[in-house]
């Protein structure tokens, strides 16, 4: 098994973490974000609640109600 380092791990790749991890990056760390979330497919799906069940997919649906 191959191993890699890490100058910053972020666990949860929701909007708390995936700032926290760009932001690092952004300070020259080498960043891995990490997240359990899967998608439909059961692969990887990064973006936390806001993306996945949250705030873009409530606002997606009160638009098409609107326009239905
Ligand atoms: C229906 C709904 C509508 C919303 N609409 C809005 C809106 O319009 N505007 C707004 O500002 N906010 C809205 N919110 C709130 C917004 O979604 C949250 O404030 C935001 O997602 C919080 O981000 P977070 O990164 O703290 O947590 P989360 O988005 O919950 O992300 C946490 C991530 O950590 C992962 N995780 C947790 N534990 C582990 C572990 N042990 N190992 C690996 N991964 C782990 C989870 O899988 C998850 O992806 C809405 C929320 C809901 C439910």
């Amino acid at each position: 098994m191959s191993t890699k380092q890490f100058d910053v791990v972020v666990i949860g790749g929701g909007p708390g973490g995936y700032i926290a991890a760009i932001r690092a990056a952004q300070l020259g760390m080498n960043v891995a974000c990490i997240d359990e979330w899967k998608n439909d497919k059961g692969g990887p799906a990064l973006g936390g609640t806001c993306t996945n069940v949250g705030c873009i997919p409530s606002k997606a649906l009160l638009q098409s109600s609107e326009h239905y």
